[in-house]
């Protein structure tokens, strides 16, 4: 904790912490030490993490980076945070992020983006770390944490980890509680673990996982031991490379990574086939209808009375002007596009042509994913991202479209529930870390950890 403490303090220039907590992780680690001496050590006694602002955190800033949420401090805790404290965790602090978890470059962040370890070559240019857990990606590609939270709408764990050279894990929707996680989009939001390797992630996931009954969601399953099952024996399983995710245009150093982490499966002793998942390119538009649509409902709920940020108001404003004035300073450019269009495609004349056609198209999803597995299939192999981190101020703000297709690999496993990791896989003639990203059925993350083990 003293060594992450230090570096963290020598490491601002990141922006990857954006409240520290030391005196939190000192009296946690006094409470670990404590715990070892009388015998007691459970897996996660006395490590440092941090914790993505999107966690609400007992007494501690909890922003979401957002403005809207200046000044507070929630009375509770998440159920996620809450078990890992008590699984013996120390917090260093909160991580950077983009605003309501809504972006993938860390770009749309109250304070400014974080900042990825990586350089191209010996470009001095800054990289984005990916989002929107660009801090945790950050802080633990640094070494600023053992590990860190982090959440996953549409890619958010997976491809920060896969643009910083380390190892996220998505779990199966309902498998982490979501109670005390700020809401961005109910039906695809997960948190998840992003660590140095899988075994590390597996230890975090495990304390992480659990039926909780203040979300209706959570699922009441027992939580397998994650870290046992990571024997490296794949032998037997089969695994599917679709081919609808080989999008023209993909770098071949992509292509190149991805027919690599085949050829390992095929070492380990696994079957490779072909499959077809045949709805994968109305996946991302059918994400940026739903996600948007459940982030405007959510969002309603920021009116500049219940929390945080509340605007000036002139002499004669009435109530109306309130929540105008307030939410038009409080939510960033990003935010406003998506209460926007989330709530045009749910308005009575669009709802049938948007929103329930998305719902549709969500579904075809869902089954083009049942039937690979129903073929036989245990998982499934696709490069993480469709290209390494680019640089900070690339994507222009202009065109989010640009941005939102650096999700075209990852949003299909938030549609469908299924859990998805991402693993180092190898770095790019620019000596830019790439990830490849196997997605497992539902609830069988243990084998899914053991496959990305044997990827490693
Ligand atoms: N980049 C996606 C978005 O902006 C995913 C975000 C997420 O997973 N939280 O919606």
């Amino acid at each position: 904790t003293e060594a992450c403490l230090s570096a963290i303090e020598g490491a601002d220039a990141l922006g990857a912490f954006v409240h520290k907590t030391p005196e939190i992780a000192t009296e946690q680690a006094r409470a670990a030490d404590a715990r070892i001496k009388a015998g007691e050590a459970p897996a996660m006694c006395g490590i440092p993490m941090g914790i993505k602002d999107l966690f609400c955190t007992k007494g501690v800033a909890s922003q979401a980076a957002s403005r809207i949420l200046e000044g507070f401090r929630p009375e509770y805790e998440s159920t996620v945070t809450g078990q890992l404290f008590d699984a013996g965790a120390v917090m260093l602090g909160k991580l950077n992020m983009d605003e309501f978890a809504m972006g993938s470059s860390n770009e749309t962040s109250t304070y400014g983006n974080a900042v990825n370890p990586w350089r191209r070559g010996n470009d001095e240019a800054q990289l984005t770390p990916g989002g929107s857990s660009g801090g945790s990606a950050s802080a633990v590609a640094a070494d600023l944490c053992l590990a860190a939270t982090g959440t996953d709408t549409g890619g958010s764990i997976r491809q920060p980890a896969a643009f910083t050279g380390i190892t996220g894990i998505k779990p199966t929707y309902g498998r982490c509680s979501r109670w005390g996680i700020v809401a961005f989009a109910s039906s695809l939001d997960q948190a998840g673990p992003m660590a140095k390797d899988v075994r590390d992630a597996a230890i975090v996931l495990q304390a992480m996982c659990g039926h909780d009954p203040k979300d209706s969601t959570s699922a009441d399953l027992p939580v397998p031991d994650f870290e046992a099952a990571l024997t490296g024996d794949i032998k037997g399983k089969t695994i599917g490379i679709p081919r609808e995710y080989r999008m023209e245009g993909m770098p071949e150093e992509i292509e190149a990574l991805w027919t690599e982490g085949r050829r390992m499966l095929e070492d380990a002793g696994a079957k490779v086939v072909d499959i077809s998942l045949p709805h994968t390119k109305y996946a991302l538009p059918a994400y940026y209808v739903i996600a948007p649509a459940e982030a405007s409902s959510n969002l309603a709920r920021y009116d500049g009375v219940r929390y945080g940020h509340r605007a000036q108001l002139a002499q004669g404003d009435g109530i109306n002007d309130m929540y105008e004035k307030t939410r038009a300073e409080g939510f960033g450019h990003e935010v406003q596009r998506r209460v926007m269009v989330g709530t045009y495609v749910l308005s009575a004349g669009f709802y049938d042509a948007y929103y329930n056609k998305a719902r549709k198209v969500r579904t075809l999803i869902k089954r083009d994913f049942e039937e690979a597995f129903a073929q036989g299939v245990d998982a499934i192999l696709t490069p993480t991202t469709p290209s390494a981190a680019f640089g900070l101020g690339e994507m222009a703000e202009a065109d989010p479209v640009q941005m939102y297709l650096n999700d075209v690999f990852t949003v299909t496993v938030n549609l469908a529930g299924l859990p998805g990791v991402s693993v180092p896989a190898g770095i790019d003639k620019q000596g830019l870390p790439l990830g490849l990203q196997l997605i497992g059925r539902p609830w069988e993350e243990a084998d899914l950890l053991n496959t990305a083990y044997a990827l490693e």
